[in-house]
């Protein structure tokens, strides 16, 4: 059985497979994790105890799917040749630190054009996937998701038409896929809180993406409302989102089996706050057997 697949973005303090406790201790079955410091261009080695460890504790701890967000500095979309040229070889990097610990999936922000222009951009990010992708063959198990964003400043990949160009540009198309964001959504300007807004969205992501290439949600509440291209993100049920918006997506079943993942705010002390917004989503669920069990109302 599918169903659905909770979880949030879990610390990685003291080794990367440090988040499946994390993740089993807010009873989820999905987990978000950096395979690095996410603000530093490079990282330790790859610890092939941890790696050992996370294959052994995945299982065991009912987390079936994971994936990795790489790192905030990287832009793929940079018109200046260092930036870019450092930012290709920090992403190679994050594919095969996600190869190494069998992570099927890669979120990446796609870029900022800082000038340069969007079409410019789009195929920037493109020749940096493109020439990654030959440069790493054994990483084709490993697929980019491209994040949809809010559109701050020269940010792209803020529209699902966006998003599906530089599909276009990129040579192996199964190499790459989307991330959709609900906050980013939202400030994007795509307003699923109502029925029909949310089919109206719906309808517009099979027809550019595709609903197959979405590999996984950012399950997050903004601080922004619609339109804004803010990137700010609130507790589940506490911004411009609110509970509506969350239903629709949560009770519908062409998503099960793709992974929605909290990036929310946490508590200083611990990730009570994971819970509590993973039983709010839990909440919306009509169909309380597509929860994973411990999330299920009592
Ligand atoms: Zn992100
Ligand atoms: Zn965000």
């Amino acid at each position: 059985m599918s169903g659905l697949k909770l979880g949030a973005h879990m610390s990685i303090a003291g080794g990367v497979s440090n988040a499946l406790d994390a993740a089993e201790a807010v009873h989820s079955n999905a987990v978000q994790v950096f395979m690095k410091s996410n603000r530093q261009w490079s990282g330790p080695k790859v610890s092939e105890d941890d790696v050992s460890r996370w294959n052994e504790q995945m299982p065991s701890r009912g987390v079936g799917f994971a994936v990795s967000h790489a790192s905030y500095l990287i832009n793929l979309a940079s018109p200046k040749d260092d930036l870019w040229e450092k930012s290709v070889a920090a992403f190679a990097d994050e594919l095969q630190r996600a190869h190494a610990y069998g992570i099927g999936h890669v979120v990446l922000h796609p870029g900022a054009h800082t000038g340069s222009g969007e079409e410019a951009g789009l195929q920037r990010i493109a020749d940096a996937l493109n020439r990654i992708h030959a440069q790493l063959p054994e990483c084709a198990d490993v697929v980019t998701l491209l994040e949809l964003m809010a559109g701050q400043g020269t940010t792209l990949g803020y529209t699902f038409a966006q998003l599906a160009q530089i599909i276009a540009l990129v040579e192996v198309k199964e190499r790459v896929g989307v991330c959709l964001d609900t906050c980013h959504a939202l400030a994007a300007g795509y307003d699923f809180r109502t029925e029909k807004g949310y089919e109206a969205m719906m309808a517009e992501i099979e027809e550019t993406v595709g609903i197959d290439s979405v590999g996984c949600w950012h399950f997050n509440d903004s601080a922004n409302d619609h339109g804004s291209r803010k990137d700010r993100h609130a507790h589940i049920g506490e911004g411009f989102v609110g509970a509506e918006g969350f239903r629709h997506i949560l009770n519908d079943i062409r998503w099960d089996g793709v992974p929605m993942l909290l990036e929310t705010p946490k508590k200083e002390d611990g990730d009570g706050k994971d819970l509590m917004n993973l039983r709010a989503l839990a909440a919306l669920v009509v169909d309380a057997d597509r929860l994973p069990e411990g999330l299920r109302p009592e």
